[in-house]
């Protein structure tokens, strides 16, 4: 069965990337058992706290991969991101914010300063090379995901080129 948890991440570091894009790094002890896929397009959702609260309320995972809510509790606001980067030795997680005019999570983001705290499930991937790939050109929104060329690149299959925004690489 697919793994399905839901972690508690605390912010360690915020860097601003570009004036349209903000870089946050994720830590902490909920992150223990977190597992990536490895796959470049990986995708999970992030639980946002209520406006004016400084902690999500966290879901329980359940058994078909989603996860559910007490009656009494107002399920916490959330969206859709990229795994930028999992560093397992070191625990630390990375997501990439397109920042904007309103939005819980550019909101969210745009205020993120060290020890705020969302949540985070198991993430899926979607994209399967082919075992002969040699070439690939990663499109998409810049949004959607921001890190696509940069992730496809660090991590494609090994023998594949990619062609992104930013030019070419291994
Ligand atoms: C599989 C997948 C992976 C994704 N990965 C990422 C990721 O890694 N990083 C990332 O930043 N986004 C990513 N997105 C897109 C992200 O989920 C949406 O942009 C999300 O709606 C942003 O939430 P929000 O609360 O900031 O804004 P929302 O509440 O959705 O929107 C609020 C307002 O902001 C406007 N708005 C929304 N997005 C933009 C934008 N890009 N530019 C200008 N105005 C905007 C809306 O039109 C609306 O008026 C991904 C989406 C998918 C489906």
């Amino acid at each position: 069965m697919r793994v399905n948890r839901i972690h508690r991440a605390v912010v360690t570091g915020v860097e601003r990337l570009t004036p349209g894009m903000m870089r946050v790094a994720f830590g902490g002890e909920g992150l223990a058992d977190f597992t990536s896929s490895g796959v470049g397009d990986e995708y999970f959702r992030l639980f946002f706290p209520h406006e004016g609260e400084t902690e999500p309320a966290l879901p329980t995972p359940t058994d078909d991969g989603y996860w559910e809510y007490p009656e009494d509790v107002d399920p916490a606001p959330l969206r859709t991101y990229t795994v930028r980067a999992w560093d397992e030795a070191s625990g630390i997680l990375t997501v990439d914010f397109v920042v904007h005019q309103g939005g819980v999570a550019a909101a969210w983001a745009l205020a993120a300063r060290p020890g705020d705290v969302v949540g985070v499930n198991t993430p899926t991937a979607l994209y399967a090379a082919p075992e002969d790939i040699e070439w690939q050109a990663p499109g998409g929104r810049c949004d959607r995901p921001p890190g696509r060329a940069e992730a496809c690149r660090e991590r494609a299959p090994r023998r594949a080129h990619s062609r992104g925004p930013r030019g070419r690489g291994r």
